[in-house]
């Protein structure tokens, strides 16, 4: 069975992640049965839904029409045989129990039709133990899913023992289908990828407190403040639920060995029912101020261990061929917030080092959990896990947007997270840092174009994941001042920038967009600052920029409603320089920087220099036009446009 085959998909279980894997599927277009034990959970679930599809209409993330036929495509039901069998897919999503999800399989091979793919979303069962027991193994997968299925985008797909490739592609097509990442996860490993590299790790630092070298804050404070994580580790495992990442770890150390031996503390932990913020205690209280994590307490020591504990584990998903380096990257990203894969981190850090620590700490310790892995070892000989070849390579590696150079003189940054409708996360704006460098310090290019990938949006904005963290006043301060940074440098760019504006421009992305010198957009395209919906102010420049380009009269009216505008309008306002068929956009975005870019690049920069210096200081911007009217007439563009002009030809700037 492809992917286009599926109609209908039923979702057993109606808890956490059934009422959200279900709604997913729904906003996707397909026919839903959700289906829990009796009536009273499913109507539940089926409420939590409707709930959950209301709140995104009232976001405007989805429209009302949106929500409401999502909500008539799902079907709650309670009788199994009737769930499933006129389906396509079974999503189940019930207990963590082996025995009580093996007797559903027994009774799904029984009542579904023979072409029925079975998808579970267990965190830590085998796939393959619960493949055995169906009358159809290779029709068998994991479809893990990270909560809440909604906001999340990660779904790793795990090949049991006996899954078939054709199983695969479809639940991997079934996820894109989803408007979800998939990475597929090719061996059915305890923990699969995100938490195989988690649940070691909170073990180190449960370790690390546990030997006395260093304290939880310490701990936390190197997580966060030295290695870039989200959170401190023991934050992590307190949202994720000690208890939860104590069942996987002992699931690995009945499976895999000793080297996931529980900590005692996480263990003690447990047993006093300091389960995390679920419960309101964990490693921090959560009634008391909850985690209070000090920025200057870091330790190096703690940083290597923790280091090397992702090394390690990275290196045993490799040397087992669980996934490659950048599939496993991509799905601790996605499915833990961390800011750079552990792969790539770890290389970045240094492999030879961390080989090193390990060993050292092996031979003072002897616990196995220090053992060198063999894919470690070998990616230390080899460079890296990407390998020498790629460190060598000085060729920067964007991540979230992609580089372009649709003419010679156009350098264009795609901003490449389609499936979050392009929103800027931190390493968007590492990348478009790094691009604009790059572009500036090629004398090649002379026009940067910036659009988004895909044909729903330029940018929607901030992405509320890469926020995780903000609540704290600090850290948001730091945030707007970072943001306002990276687009204050496209505004500051020599050359011209052009923002080519398809889809939704909200928010941080409309403040991007406003650092362009100019704005095409699209017949379709959206724009608007909804930052006062939820309480907050632009914080990307969009106090300030805005009044710039379209007076501060209409900058008030925009900010203040949060409204939505046609691309017509922010025409009619100013703001748009040019709206063009949905279908022309990106030509005629690439063909107007293609015009600005065969301008004098001199007088371009100056001039963009002081309308800038002039803009709460008219005489500092006369100043800085006289002076550079004097600089430009020694130049040999003005000879070159005044000799062209003259003979009625095009000039050739060089920008001499
Ligand atoms: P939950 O307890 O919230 O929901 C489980 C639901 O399954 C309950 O409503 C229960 O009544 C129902 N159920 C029990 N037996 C059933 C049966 N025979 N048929 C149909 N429904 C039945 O649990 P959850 O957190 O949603 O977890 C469900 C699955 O998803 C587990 O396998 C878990 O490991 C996995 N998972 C959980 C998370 C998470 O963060 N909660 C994340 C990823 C995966």
């Amino acid at each position: 069975m492809e992917v286009d085959d599926i109609e209908t998909i039923t979702v057993l279980g109606a808890g956490t992640m059934g009422h959200g894997i279900a709604e997913v599927a729904a906003l996707a277009g397909y026919d839903v049965n959700l289906r829990d034990i009796n009536e009273e959970l499913v109507e539940e679930g089926y409420e939590q839904i409707e709930w959950s599809l209301n709140k995104l209409a009232e976001n405007d993330r989805i429209s009302e029409d949106a929500a409401e036929d999502s909500i008539d495509r799902i079907t709650p039901v309670v009788d199994l045989e009737e769930a499933v069998e006129d389906t396509d897919v079974v999503i189940e999503a019930i207990v963590e129990r082996m025995d009580i999800k093996q007797e559903v399989y027994e009774d799904l091979s029984e009542y579904a039709p023979d072409h029925t793919i079975f998808a579970s979303n267990t965190s830590s069962l085998s796939i393959t133990d619960l493949a055995d027991v169906t009358d159809r193994p290779e029709q068998v997968c994991g479809m893990h899913f990270f909560n809440p299925p909604v906001r999340m985008e990660l779904v790793e797909v795990i090949s049991g023992g006996d899954t078939s490739d054709e199983t695969m592609d479809t639940i991997v097509d079934l996820a894109e289908a989803f408007d979800k990442t998939p990475v597929r996860v090719r061996k059915d490993e305890p923990g699969f990828i995100v938490n195989s590299i988690l649940v070691p790790l909170m073990n180190e630092a449960c370790w690390i407190v546990e030997e006395d070298i260093a304290t939880i804050r310490e701990v936390d404070s190197t997580t966060k403040y030295d290695i870039g994580l989200p959170m401190g580790a023991f934050e992590l495992g307190d949202q994720v639920g000690n208890d939860v990442s104590l069942h996987v770890l002992n699931y690995m150390n009945e499976v895999l060995g000793e080297a996931y031996e529980p900590s005692p503390l996480l263990v003690r932990t447990v047993e006093n029912e300091k389960l995390g913020k679920k419960t309101g205690e964990g490693f921090y209280d959560y009634n008391n101020g909850g985690a209070d994590v000090p920025a200057d307490a870091q330790s190096d020591e703690v940083k290597e261990r923790l280091m090397a504990a992702l090394a390690n584990e990275t290196g045993k998903l490799i040397q087992k061929d669980v996934a490659p380096p950048a599939d496993i990257d991509k799905a601790v990203k996605l499915g833990a917030a961390f800011p750079k894969g552990p792969a790539k981190a770890c290389d970045e850090f240094g492999l030879e080092a961390l080989v090193e620590k390990l060993d050292e700490l092996y031979e003072e310790s002897g616990a196995a959990r220090y053992e060198v892995s063999d894919g470690l070892r070998e990616a230390a000989e080899e460079g890296g896990f990407y390998g020498e070849a790629e460190e060598e390579d000085d060729g920067i590696e964007f991540e979230a947007i992609q580089v372009d150079y649709p003419t010679e003189m156009v350098g264009q940054i795609i901003l490449d997270r389609p499936h979050q409708l392009n929103t800027v996360n931190p390493e968007m704006l590492d990348d478009v840092e790094a691009a604009l460098d790059m572009f500036e310090e090629d004398d090649d290019i002379r026009a940067v174009l910036i659009t988004g990938a895909g044909d729903r949006a330029f940018s929607a904005g901030a992405d509320a994941m890469g926020m995780a963290g903000s609540a704290n006043p600090i850290d948001a301060v730091e945030l707007s001042r970072r943001g306002q940074e990276v687009w204050g440098k496209l505004e500051e760019a020599p050359m011209p920038v052009v923002a080519g504006i398809d889809g939704f421009c909200l928010g941080g992305g409309m403040e991007l967009s406003m650092c362009a010198d100019m704005r095409i957009a699209s017949e379709r395209s959206e724009f608007g600052q909804p930052e006062f919906n939820l309480g907050l102010l632009p914080g990307w420049g969009g106090t300030q920029r805005l009044s710039n380009i379209v007076g501060e009269g209409i900058a008030k009216e925009i900010i203040f409603t949060a409204d939505r505008y046609e691309a017509e309008e922010m025409e009619d306002y100013g703001f748009v320089n040019e709206v063009v068929d949905n279908d022309e956009l990106e030509e005629a975005a690439v063909e107007l920087a293609d015009d600005l870019a065969r301008g004098p690049p001199i007088a371009m920069e100056y001039t963009k220099r002081a309308m800038l210096a002039g803009r709460d200081d008219t005489d500092a911007g006369l100043e800085t036009e006289a002076f550079a009217f004097g600089h430009l007439v020694t130049t040999d563009d003005v000879m070159e446009g005044i000799t062209k002009f003259m003979g009625d030809e095009e000039p050739e700037f060089k920008g001499k």
